[in-house]
């Protein structure tokens, strides 16, 4: 927590410990400044080097980001389980390995902080990468999404991630949303559990 205050995606990554067990693979959508990246590596990263996090972003800037807190926080064994691609995460399905299930997907939309305020997720290419995600994603994992509705566009991307939570069948799908209720532009958090 930083100066003792509880943000939207510390909530996600207490989620996300409930879920994840050493040696698991799992993929970071949206690499950003490379903070859910590294949490994610905490939650795979066992002895056996087995976990892997692939992480995604359309911005050779983002993943620069990311790398730089890697080589700033990690030790190498433990940076060569995270493997990053100049990718929308639409496209994730090409470059994840086919035999080998996916704990935990995570989104964390909108744009780079401190980076172009133009380059963020559109709600046509979010939905694309959540029915992607929803192909590859293993039974008992979790497809975990945040999503800021403070700038222009955020809550029509809302919308889409709610519409497509809401179309899973509950037969195969558990959909939580957390709403901030006390600050109506505060983030939201998504999360899609495959039973
Ligand atoms: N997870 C990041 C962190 O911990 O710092 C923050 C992510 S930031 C809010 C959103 C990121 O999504 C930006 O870096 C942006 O470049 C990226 N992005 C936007 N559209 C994308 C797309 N179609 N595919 C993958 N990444 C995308």
């Amino acid at each position: 927590f930083i100066n003792g205050k509880r943000k939207a995606t510390d909530v996600a990554h207490s989620i996300w410990k409930i879920v994840i067990r050493g040696g698991d693979t799992v993929v970071d959508a949206t690499c950003g400044n490379g903070y859910d990246t590294i949490a994610l590596l905490k939650l795979v990263a066992d002895d056996s080097r087995r976990g892997c996090v692939h992480g995604l972003d359309i911005q050779t800037s983002a993943l620069e980001n990311t790398s730089s807190l890697l080589r700033e926080s990690v030790v190498e064994k433990q940076r060569e389980l995270v493997k990053l691609y100049l990718l929308c995460h639409s496209k994730m399905e090409d470059i994840l390995p086919k035999d080998i299930p996916v704990r935990l997907i995570a989104f964390n939309l909108g744009y780079l902080p401190a980076g172009d305020k133009a380059i963020i997720t559109k709600p046509h290419t979010t939905l694309f990468a959540l029915q992607a995600a929803s192909r590859i994603i293993a039974s008992g994992g979790l497809i975990s999404i945040v999503i800021y509705i403070g700038h222009p566009g955020g809550r029509e991307e809302l919308e889409a991630v709610l519409s497509f939570a809401s179309s899973l069948p509950f037969e195969g799908w558990n959909c939580f949303k957390f709403e901030t209720a006390n600050r109506p532009t505060g983030p939201v958090l998504v999360f899609i559990f495959k039973k």
